[in-house]
């Protein structure tokens, strides 16, 4: 009797301590409090303490530093399970009732975990452009190169962010943005050039971006982020930052985030005032949840009129300095790194900074609980198949296959299907997506009044345009299409678009040139002939030509014309 007792209180130090490790009290790469802590804190003698945390070395489950103290080893499927065991026999023990209750506070300073101990690299500085980041304790260089990251929206917010990630190092950086450089940008545009007035900007920001930091990848499209860009696109990016500047765009990048539940970091700037936030699905309020109910009667007002509501979009301009530009992109960029790096983040709240006063305040959002855009989607089945060639017909076979006969697809952008003359009682066939169709379509030719719009964005299998593409109707490549029946959705990817839609090789550079080899001897007059030069096209960049600016492949945004 004595005898178990007196093997038991090592034991059950060393399920605690385990159940600790366990549940990330103290984590892998971590220190140990003190011996001297421990003891105290157990209240238990230094031999005890010593046969516990030897009983926890035997397994691997920490290592002693000589001179330094204990810490915590990876956890692998060796020392995984021997821990679970260790703490399941402390559990029984246990019910043996020995006074075991570490004391609530122990008194006295304490000593603080260090971090996890990095491999010591002595960056070479001269040659590493990233080697400084490396005294960084918790920078993890992998996963910064390893990173996707998209940036929606290349104005004064998104040249700063974008700045920001090159600088960094940010491995793979896709683009988008739909408007072109006017000179009035370039007070506060870091990355565009006078003479490039006129060209697109996340071309010229993207190529930009690879002149600058020729080791990291970028793709750009330009093109609407409300209609252009697969949801399959999202879903292969680790963190989506929003460089907006209207309501609109916004709703539209929290509903693809949420949808294929990624992170996504907003900012806004006016003047000398700006706000950052970032919305995690799942964790406190969104974007949507945010909005006072006078901004979502705005957007439904302005969604009553579908064509002016797109038009209004494209003309909102707000005056900003690139200095608030640059606070808050910076801070959108570090919470971006915090996200790659699983750092917490303050989820749904908002940090506004006061350029005239410099305060800064954070205060939290209210989750709203029946939120239009909380929700994700299910499973996703990755077809062969390709926005651009798959028609209607196709989708519907696919869908019904799993769903029965009753499955219809909804569509995520409103298709026009006519618009009527309630004067000349004139019908004018549109079938086009609203993105494609402008507000002076509204107005009827021939009598000048607002013509009413039919539209829809569910097919049920009997419409008359079967046979057209889904590119046609406006679905982006690589997107995800759901179905639904009376009773479950389900989702397909167009994944058949991928290597097109997303590969991060826009401006790449032949990745080796073999060195030149002079063959034979050269003899005075007579021409040097070379061997072995490599017959690869090399695509420089020329950022003033943009027929010659990317490499071939060519993102078709609407699909067949
Ligand atoms: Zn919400
Ligand atoms: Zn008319």
């Amino acid at each position: 009797m004595e005898e178990i007792t007196r093997k038991s209180i090592p034991e059950i130090v060393a399920g605690r301590l385990a159940s600790q490790i366990l549940d990330g009290t103290y984590q892998p790469g971590y220190q140990l409090p003190t011996e001297r802590d421990l003891i105290k804190l157990f209240s238990i003698s230094r031999s005890t303490l010593r046969e516990a945390l030897k009983s926890l070395e035997e397994i691997n489950l920490i290592e002693s530093r000589h001179g330094v103290g204990w810490f915590v080893s990876e956890l692998n499927e060796d020392n995984l399970p021997k821990a679970h065991q260790i703490v399941q026999d402390a559990e029984i023990s246990s019910t043996e009732r020995i006074r075991l209750t570490p004391s609530e506070s122990p008194e006295g300073p304490r000593r603080l975990p260090v971090h996890p101990e990095k491999p010591v690299i002595i960056p070479n500085l001269k040659k590493d452009r990233l080697g400084t980041f490396e005294f960084i304790s918790w920078w993890e260089r992998e996963k910064v190169e390893h990173a996707k990251i998209m940036v929606v929206g290349a104005g004064a917010l998104g040249n700063e962010v974008i700045k920001n990630l090159i600088l960094m190092g940010i491995g793979n950086i896709f683009i988008v943005d739909f408007d072109t450089i006017e000179l009035a940008n370039l007070s506060r545009s870091v990355l565009f050039r006078e003479s490039e007035s006129g060209r697109k900007k996340a071309e010229v920001a993207a190529a930009r971006a690879k002149e600058i930091n020729p080791n990291i990848h970028v793709q750009y499209l330009h093109g609407d982020i409300t209609s252009a860009v697969g949801l399959g696109i999202f879903r292969r990016m680790d963190v989506i930052i929003g460089c907006l500047d209207n309501r609109e765009a916004r709703l539209a990048v929290n509903r693809f985030s949420y949808w294929i539940n990624k992170p996504w970091v907003d900012g806004a700037i006016q003047e000398f005032m700006g706000l950052a936030r970032v919305f995690v699905p799942g964790e406190g309020a969104c974007f949507e949840c945010s909005l006072t109910e006078q901004a979502r009667r705005d957007l439904s007002i302005r969604y009553s009129c579908p064509l002016l509501a797109r038009e209004n979009i494209l003309l909102g301009k707000v005056p900003t300095t690139p200095t608030i530009a640059s606070i808050i992109a910076a801070i959108q960029s570090q919470e971006a790194l915090k996200l790659i790096h699983n750092k917490p983040v303050k989820a749904g709240n908002v940090m506004h900074f006061n350029g005239m006063t410099n305060e800064m305040h954070t205060t939290a959002y209210t989750s709203v609980e029946d939120c239009e855009s909380h929700w994700t989607y299910g499973n996703i089945n990755e077809l062969p198949m390709r926005s651009d060639s798959t028609t209607l017909t196709e989708m519907l076979q696919v869908a019904r296959g799993d769903l029965g006969v009753n499955a219809v697809i909804e569509l995520d952008q409103e298709l026009i299907l006519s618009l009527n003359c309630p004067t000349c009682e004139t019908r004018e066939e549109i079938l086009r997506p609203i993105s494609e169709v402008g507000f002076n379509r509204a107005h009827c030719p021939s009598c000048g009044v607002l013509r009413e719009t039919e539209m829809t964005h569910t097919i049920h299998g009997n419409e008359k345009f079967l046979s057209r593409t889904l590119a046609s109707l406006g679905v982006p490549p690589l997107h995800i299409i759901r179905a639904y029946n009376s009773e479950e959705y389900r989702f397909y990817e167009l994944s058949g678009d991928l290597p097109d839609a997303l590969h991060f090789k826009h401006f790449e550079q032949p990745a080796y040139e073999k060195p030149i080899k002079l063959t034979g001897r050269i003899k005075l007059h007579e021409k040097a002939t070379f061997h072995d030069r490599p017959r690869i096209k090399i695509h420089k960049i020329n950022l003033k030509n943009s027929e010659h600016l990317h490499d071939h492949v060519e993102i078709k945004i609407r699909g067949e014309k």
